[in-house]
């Protein structure tokens, strides 16, 4: 027999279970389910087991979407705030770290736990592991849709879809999505890795990849903003925070510039290169070994053979020093590509938020269908980003449908 309810949701993610347990704490009848058998796993593996939920500071600059305005009514309605509220009527202790992030003390199972308790306060009701074979839309009286799933049709009046990116396949990703939004006629813009380790050209690579595991800080950017945070030489490539979120950009790209831009890396953030080199002009000691002043010794040096800067520092004439400092100061590395949907901690791209409402996610063509979380175009940057966004549009859409 056909089961009715009044909001089915599928992905019991991040996103899908804020949706759903604000919805049923309104009094909606709501199913949840999810086709995982494990509940939750990418919240479980997050932020390095402990979950960065949120940050102190969140605005639409922290998100990278085809309509950047998108973001900015959910972020406000549902803030970071009212997240830091739930977790501490929950009793889960967490700490900032540096740049505003949030982790909690524990770990990141007290937020599945805690998600699920508020599900249950909203008397939501799972099926899990659960494949949906088809979304049918029907003109009914008392619902709108009929999801067929393996264990049976059942109909509701609202649909939300939570299903998440592509990132991380092996526990559980899927195009299951975009499919719904294309079935439905929404627009979806391609979906790209991103916050992603990049990997380097075989020449690049063969100088770099023997310093594997050396990590010195920088200020990386590519056609955005610059995140000084530390960069990561790893045996195919680069990596760190602040490669992850240059890699955002450089990937953006896909859906504008005919030329990319590579990433620029400011080797000696903070300060004036150009200055500094002047200051040590006179000294005649090798550029490399000026240069491990301030960078590992060893990439210093790889670096200098790099571009030919095999001298003592008083060997160069300061029209080359200053050439050497802007290089320093805006290294381009053109990148040959990144480590794919495996290693990427998000998705960019999704469906199309110019199709939806930004105050309840809703579709504007195709009334009581919802997309929240990281389905939709909206990606945030490394920092709490991605989950404050799953929070603030699943309960947007669990406030409406
Ligand atoms: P998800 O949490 O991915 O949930 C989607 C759900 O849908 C899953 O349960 C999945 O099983 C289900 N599903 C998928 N396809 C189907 C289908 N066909 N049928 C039924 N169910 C389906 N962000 C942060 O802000 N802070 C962090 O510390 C952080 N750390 C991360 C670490 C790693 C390793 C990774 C991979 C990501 C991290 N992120 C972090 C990003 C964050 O996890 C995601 O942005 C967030 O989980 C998105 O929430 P969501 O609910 O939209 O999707």
């Amino acid at each position: 027999k056909q089961q009715h309810f009044d909001l089915v949701v599928i992905g019991a993610g991040a996103a899908g279970m804020m949706c759903a347990a604000t919805a049923g704490q309104r009094g909606r009848r709501v199913l949840l389910l999810d086709h995982a058998t494990r509940l939750a796993e990418k919240i479980r593996i997050s932020g390095g087991g402990r979950c960065n939920f949120t940050n102190r500071r969140v605005g639409a600059e922290h998100y990278l979407s085809r309509n950047p305005h998108f973001v900015r009514s959910a972020l406000s309605r549902y803030t970071a705030r009212d997240f830091i509220e739930l977790i501490e009527r929950h009793g889960i202790s967490y700490h900032e770290r540096d740049w505003g992030q949030l982790f909690c003390d524990d770990s990141a199972q007290q937020i599945i736990d805690m998600l699920r308790a508020e599900c249950e306060d909203g008397s939501v009701q799972w099926r899990m592991p659960t494949t949906v074979q088809s979304i049918e839309r029907i003109e009914d009286a008392a619902a709108r849709f009929v999801v067929h799933t393996e264990h049976g049709p059942v109909s509701c009046q609202s649909l939300v879809i939570a299903t998440g990116g592509l990132s991380i396949p092996k526990i559980g990703a899927s195009p299951f999505g975009y499919r719904i939004a294309e079935q439905f006629g929404l627009p979806v813009v391609p979906p790209r890795p991103a916050l992603v380790p990049l990997t380097l050209s075989p020449e690049t690579l063969a100088r770099l990849a023997p310093l594997a595991g050396a990590s010195f800080d920088v200020e990386a950017s590519c056609r955005g903003p610059a995140f000084r945070e530390a960069a990561l030489i790893t045996h195919r490539g680069l990596s760190g925070p602040s490669i992850l979120q240059a890699s955002s950009y450089w990937q953006a790209q896909a859906y504008e510039a005919d030329d990319w831009a590579p990433v620029s890396l400011n080797l000696l953030p903070g300060i004036s290169a150009e200055g500094w080199l002047m200051e040590h002009a006179g000294e005649r000691g090798l550029l490399a070994n000026l240069l491990s002043q301030r960078l590992p010794r060893r990439f210093a040096h790889a670096w200098c053979e790099l571009h030919g800067f095999e001298k003592p520092v008083n060997q160069f004439r300061h029209a080359e020093l200053r050439q050497i400092a802007a290089l320093l100061e805006a290294w381009p590395i053109t990148p040959s590509g990144t480590q794919g949907y495996a290693k990427a901690e998000v998705t960019l791209g999704g469906v199309d938020t110019h199709q939806l409402s930004s105050k309840t996610m809703e579709a504007r063509q195709v009334p009581g269908l919802y997309f929240v979380g990281e389905v939709m175009d909206v990606t945030g940057h490394l920092g709490g980003y991605n989950f404050q966004w799953a929070w603030s549009s699943g309960y947007a859409a669990g406030l409406h449908a």
